[in-house]
């Protein structure tokens, strides 16, 4: 039987893999690994990032070896390290999971022309997102563009089915008898502990975990910082230690259960939105990849947001006197992650309050964040910002004082990731508070007043928009 060559990167698995059941049909597979100077450059940006793809690698090299087969690791620019395997091996088929972040898109698109030449078929393969980008965009108007807004997207997704790849017919792994370079490990990348357990048993125990109840929850849980409910699912898919499609199938079955109360029902909802939000995101990206560098929104393209500010490395430490901002920016260097809400807030600062551009933001999280998607940061980072996908006719701008009197109240979450407030505040600033705690070596007051800083931003944002020629004007809202 002739054989496939499959390239894993970030679908670090062997179940409901889409690129594996489209391999399965061209032959035994062989799977390899290579360590490009992209995939690389983006793994060794955080350490704990590169904690959990070595051990996700290690994992799915244990896999393979229980079915006969082990891993093929080369390191070295895509194109000829793939090009040389392949003539090595002889194979008629060269098969990956597409990306969705530009750098990695052109690596994969000059590949596929360089394997296409010499007669080496390559099909796309979605295994990322849910629903691929082809499904949803053939139902638009204009198919071929995807969609530019979220709610019509959300309609759509919703109406798809989600296959399954569970355990296709013919899939079998080679016994490979080629070299191969050593796993990655502290050799290629800085580590450091992380709490996940980042294989795909890891991932199918957490998603149980979370169906079972905090699922019923998640409503609340997304909104509430000190609420840890949320599915912590996000480095596992973007690492591919689990698939969209079954978080999704196994959230549609829990639907099912007819003693769910409606709020429970709303939750669940609530949580394919956001994988729903995801897949929009990964389209976005995949139709226009400038957007992982430049603002959706060609009006917004001119917009002078600055580089730097007085205050920056304050955000960046958690330290600017806003204790929602700040507990999200130290929870994240704590651990790699972020509760999603307190990410808008502490997003909406940089870009706000200190008027700095989301490209600075995007690259200072990346240092810590697990997850590895610089779609969906993008995509995030640009509708907070107001340049992206968010169709408001203005930015919405995070108040960090009324969001920590709403959201946490008894200051929970602020006293857990601020150590200088752990002991002494009871409840979360409601104002300037003069508290001796905050003074030199405490907790900083306020570095600014927010208030007056959103007005600052609006009325050059006005100027700004009122400026800009109807050419410039953003296109179909869809
Ligand atoms: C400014 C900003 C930056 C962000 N940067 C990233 C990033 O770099 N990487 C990343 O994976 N997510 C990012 N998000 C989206 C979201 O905050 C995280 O996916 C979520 O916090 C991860 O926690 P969780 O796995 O518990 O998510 P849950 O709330 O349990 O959601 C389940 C999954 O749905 C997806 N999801 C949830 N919210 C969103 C969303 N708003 N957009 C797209 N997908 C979503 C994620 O894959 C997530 O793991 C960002 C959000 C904001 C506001």
């Amino acid at each position: 039987m002739a054989s496939v060559l499959f390239r894993f990167a970030r679908d670090l698995r062997l179940e409901d893999h889409a690129g594996l059941a489209v391999a399965a049909r061209h032959g035994v597979i062989v799977p390899a690994l290579i360590i490009d100077p992209v995939l690389h450059a983006r793994v060794a940006m955080s350490p704990r990032r590169a904690s959990f793809f070595v051990h996700a690698v290690r994992a799915l090299d244990e896999a393979l070896r229980a079915q006969g087969s082990h891993l093929i690791v080369r390191r070295g620019p895509l194109r000829p390290t793939i090009l040389a395997l392949a003539g090595e091996l002889d194979v008629r088929a060269v098969i990956w999971s597409a990306s969705y972040d530009a750098a990695a898109m052109r690596e994969e698109s000059d590949l596929r022309a360089a394997l296409e030449e010499r007669g080496v078929i390559t099909p796309i393969v979605h295994d990322a997102p849910a629903i691929p980008p082809e499904e949803t965009a053939a139902a638009k108007l204009a198919p071929g563009e995807g969609y530019r807004a979220l709610a019509p997207y959300i309609d759509v997704w919703r109406s798809r089915e989600v296959t399954s790849h569970e355990a296709p017919l013919l899939m079998r792994f080679a016994e490979v008898n080629i070299e191969s370079e050593p796993l990655p490990d502290e050799n290629d990348f800085a580590l450091t502990d992380v709490d996940d357990d980042a294989t795909p048993s890891g991932a199918a125990r957490k998603l149980k975990t979370f169906l079972r109840q905090d699922a019923l929850q998640y409503d609340v849980a997304v909104n509430v910082p000190a609420d840890v409910r949320t599915s912590h699912l996000s480095a596992h898919l973007s690492f591919g230690t689990i698939a969209a499609r079954t978080v999704v199938r196994e959230t549609k079955h829990r639907a099912d259960d007819p003693f769910l109360l409606a709020e429970e029902r709303a939750s669940l909802r609530r949580f394919l939105r956001s994988l729903a939000q995801r897949d929009f995101f990964l389209q976005l990206s995949w139709y226009q990849p400038q957007t992982q560098s430049e603002p959706l929104q060609s009006k917004m393209r001119q917009f002078p947001f600055r580089t730097t500010h007085e205050h920056l490395e304050a955000w960046k430490e958690g330290k600017t006197g806003f204790p929602l901002v700040d507990a999200g920016m130290r929870q994240l260097h704590a651990t790699g992650w972020m509760h999603p809400h307190v990410r808008s807030i502490a997003a909406s600062f940089l870009c706000f309050d200190l008027e700095v551009d989301w490209r600075v933001g995007v690259e200072e999280w990346d240092r810590y964040l697990i997850e590895d998607e610089p779609a969906l940061a993008a995509g995030n980072w640009q509708w907070v910002a107001g340049v992206g996908a968010d169709l408001a006719a203005y930015p919405r701008i995070y108040n960090p004082v009324k969001g920590a009197r709403r959201f946490d109240p008894e200051g929970v979450y602020a006293r857990t990731w601020i150590a200088e407030l752990a002991q002494g505040m009871a409840r979360a600033p409601q104002s300037q508070p003069a508290l001796p705690l905050f003074g030199k070596n405490g907790y900083p007051p306020p570095l600014l007043d927010h208030e007056q800083a959103a007005r600052s931003f609006l009325e050059r944002y006005s100027a700004f928009v009122n400026a800009a020629t109807p050419a410039d004007a953003p296109r179909s809202n869809r």
